[in-house]
């Protein structure tokens, strides 16, 4: 008689849409087979940026057994790895020395409902925003390093907690945590492309993996099975590379828009669970950050910059030479008040930021900036004006009025919070602003504990869990800046108990 077990259903990830020029097609919905294991791990982890390692390092801790991270480029990290390394963690220690005692992550979870309009997830965001000094923990517990006394309020948030890698990146942590992962006992393998799920009914038990994977050619490699004899962890990142799928959710993105993410943010795995009955939730909520530059590619410095801009300086429309919008709001707020400045021809009008030079004449930020030429350093208001045609009369009365609102603290046009705003005097450093797509807010519905939610019977999927940009809901309609590298930190935490408790019960 056939054992139901011989017999297993691929999963449909070749019958995507949008997808199925990138997928083999040899794999199909209907397609069935027995499938013949060529190795297995106890605990699969899909993805090897933050959310993907933490999870790695806090399953192999929990002591579920052995822990494979599959990884389809070339190098680990994915989003993580290139990331601004800006990590909101309320009461962390530098935020104590600076004397700021009354914030807790309650305040962060409401300061991120406010952002979210509505649609966030508090129960999740309570859950990893609780995790938050664990995450420090990890963090400081596997080497990795933070700017000394740096602790800043970011857009959005209602107090100072963002702190910051030493060196600017989110590859100070996705290093560190791979290189303890390594020593112990973690299974890393690179360029291992997952093709497709393999069910049996409604359980996950393995991954049809492309080993040996070239980025972005689905030829190379060769197919292999690998059996998760206990849990596969989706830790696969956002979309915003995915054209196709991004224009299908939200055609008002347009499609010249910049991108800030890695090439490999083009989440088939996604669709992949989909197709096995996960709900999307919010796929049409994308973020842009109101920082790019037109004058550069991908994240570059602007963010880094304008962490200076937003605080000390003013943004002015070059239509018409007045500031436009809040500098210190949320990043949708931002980028829907940028994206308004265009030219009849509907072109872009890009507006430009600036700030006092000799406040930061030595600033890493200013300077490379400056050097790679996506800011410059203007010496009068007039050679403002000229440079980026922008009304003069206008441009002096501007700067003239929030002078005087800098003295009194208060900015009736806007209601930005002034408490660090500077008395702008040329010469300034300039540059200008584009919002780019950045990261995705929707993705696969989890419970509290990332298990992923099956759409028609409202129940998890056995052994499937996610963590990190591939899941949709948590944040709603805007995510705070910094918030991202500890919700996927923390979920790693989360789901490794999840995990535990799953077998257990
Ligand atoms: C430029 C930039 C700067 C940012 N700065 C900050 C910041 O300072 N602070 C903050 O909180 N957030 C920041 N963010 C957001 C944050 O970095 C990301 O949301 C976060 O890194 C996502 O982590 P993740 O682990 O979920 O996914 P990722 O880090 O993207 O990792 C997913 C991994 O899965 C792999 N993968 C995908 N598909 C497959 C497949 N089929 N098979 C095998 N592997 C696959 C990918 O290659 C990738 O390596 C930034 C984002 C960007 C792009």
């Amino acid at each position: 008689m056939q054992n139901r077990r011989n017999f297993l259903k691929l999963g449909a990830g070749a019958a995507l849409g949008g997808l199925a020029s990138t997928m083999p097609g040899t794999v199909m919905a209907s397609e069935c087979g027995e499938i013949k294991w060529n190795e297995s791990a106890d605990v699969i982890v899909v993805g090897s940026g933050f959310a993907g390692l933490s999870a790695a390092l806090n399953a192999k801790r929990s002591g579920v057994g052995s822990v494979l991270v599959l990884e389809k480029m070339q190098v680990i990290g994915g989003n993580s790895a290139i990331n601004g390394g800006w990590l909101a963690i309320p009461k962390n220690p530098i935020q104590l020395a600076q004397g700021i005692a009354d914030d807790s992550p309650a305040e962060l979870v409401s300061d991120q409902m406010i952002s979210g309009r509505g649609m966030a997830n508090e129960a999740i965001l309570s859950n990893i925003a609780n995790h938050a000094l664990d995450v420090y923990q990890l963090c400081i517990e596997t080497g990795v390093k933070f700017r000394e006394g740096f602790n800043i309020q970011v857009g959005g948030h209602n107090k100072a907690r963002a702190i910051r890698t030493q060196h600017g990146t989110g590859g100070d942590i996705t290093t560190k945590l791979y290189e303890t992962g390594v020593k112990e006992g973690i299974d890393y393998r690179l360029q291992h492309y997952i093709e497709d799920f393999i069910m049996d009914g409604q359980e996950i038990i393995g991954l049809k993996v492309r080993q040996n994977y070239r980025f972005p050619d689905l030829t190379t490699g060769k197919s292999i099975f690998i059996k998760a004899n206990k849990a596969v962890v989706l830790a696969n990142g956002g979309f915003a590379r995915n054209m196709e799928l991004r224009a299908a959710v939200d055609p008002s993105l347009d499609p010249s828009l910049d991108c800030t993410n890695a090439l490999g943010a083009t989440g088939e795995v996604t669709l992949t669970a989909m197709a096995q009955g996960a709900l999307p939730v919010h796929m049409s909520m994308i973020q842009t950050g109101h920082w790019g530059s037109p004058d550069e590619g991908g994240f570059g410095w602007s963010n880094a910059l304008l962490s200076i801009g937003w605080h000390e300086g003013i943004s002015v429309s070059v239509l018409n030479g007045k500031r436009y919008m809040n500098e210190r709001a949320d990043r949708k707020t931002c980028s829907a008040a940028i994206m308004k400045n265009r030219y009849q021809d509907g072109s872009p009008a890009y507006p430009v930021v600036f700030f006092n030079h000799k406040d930061h004449p030595d600033d890493d930020r200013v300077v490379r900036a400056l050097r790679d030429e996506m800011a410059w350093k203007v010496d009068s208001f007039e050679q403002l004006a000229g440079k980026f045609n922008i009304p003069l009369t206008q441009l002096k009365q501007t700067v003239k009025e929030f002078n005087a609102q800098v003295s009194t603290r208060q900015d009736p046009l806007f209601g930005r919070k002034m408490d660090t705003a500077v008395e702008l005097k040329p010469p300034f450093v300039v540059s200008r602003v584009w919002p780019k797509v950045h990261y995705c807010m929707g993705g696969l519905k989890t419970d509290i504990g990332a298990r992923v939610i099956d759409g028609r019977s409202m129940k998890p999927i056995k052994k499937l869990y996610a963590i990190g940009e591939v899941t949709g809901g948590v944040h709603g309609e805007a995510r705070l800046s910094s918030t991202s590298c500890l919700e996927c930190m923390a979920m790693g935490i989360v789901v490794s108990e999840t995990i535990k408790s799953d077998l257990q019960g």
